[in-house]
């Protein structure tokens, strides 16, 4: 899942592959959610949604994390609030050849410039793009929303086939904890994997909770995260 179908000898002259971030997320999410459903995490299949300003998703299968969204930089994977995420890399020369730009310039651009503050022309904070998309009918606010959410669902679908099924997502960060439209919309599509949110449930704001229904075969939750907690963990485990 590491590595990049890139001529091998980049990867061990200079260790070009996927690394991910958010992992201190993405690990102590993962961990909770498993101490929520009363089970051992070597028994499940996770996805985590670290959906912030930058945003990941990671499959954790029986504690292990088997991928992640995010890769050699942080700027691989979803849209987020100004990074591109995941897009033809023929993209970068054509803008450098028809564009005049230097190298520093588009990755400037690929990563401030871009995500859904790029496509709406409005805000990098999803409460501006979802003013813009449900009180002004803002048409690429709404296309915005539109990119972010296709993304994170084909990332939950490919994630679930890489792992051979899901028993939790867990959603976490800025916009994972608080924001209920997105997570509404993101889930709206997997009725044929068996999750069925509920409704009532996903009204909350950064609250720990289970949010898809008792006969869903996914359990749905919020998690907040708490990445200062897990490096502490971590820095303790490590000093002894
Ligand atoms: P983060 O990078 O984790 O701080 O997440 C930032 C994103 O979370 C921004 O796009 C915010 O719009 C979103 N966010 C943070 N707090 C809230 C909130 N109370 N309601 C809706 N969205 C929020």
């Amino acid at each position: 899942a590491y590595i990049y179908a890139l001529p091998y000898e980049l990867y061990q002259k200079h260790g070009i592959r996927k690394y991910g971030f958010h992992g201190t997320s993405h690990k102590y999410v993962s961990q909770k959610v498993a101490e929520v459903m009363g089970k051992d995490i070597k028994d499940l299949k996770i996805i985590t949604c670290h959906l912030g300003n930058g945003a990941s998703l990671c499959a954790v299968k029986n504690g292990v994390s088997v991928d992640t969204s995010m890769g050699f930089t942080p700027l691989e994977g979803v849209a987020m609030g100004t990074r591109c995420g995941n897009i033809d890399p023929a993209i970068v020369t054509f803008l450098m050849k028809e564009e005049g730009l230097s190298a520093d310039e588009v990755n400037d651009l690929m990563n401030k410039k871009s995500g859904v503050l790029g496509v709406s022309g409005i805000s990098s904070d999803f409460r501006d793009i979802e003013d813009g998309a449900f009180k002004d009918k803002d048409p690429r606010a709404i296309l915005a929303l539109k990119v972010f959410e296709y993304k994170v669902r084909a990332t939950i679908g490919s994630y679930a086939a890489i792992m051979g099924g899901v028993d939790a997502i867990v959603f976490t960060a800025g916009l994972g904890e608080n924001n209920i439209v997105v997570r509404e919309q993101v889930l709206n599509h997997f009725g044929y994997m068996g999750i069925t949110l509920d409704k009532e449930a996903n009204q909350i704001r950064g609250e720990e909770k289970i949010i898809s229904t008792p006969d869903s075969k996914v359990t749905v939750a919020v998690i907040p995260t708490n990445e200062e907690l897990a490096i502490a963990h971590e820095t303790v485990a490590l000093l002894k």
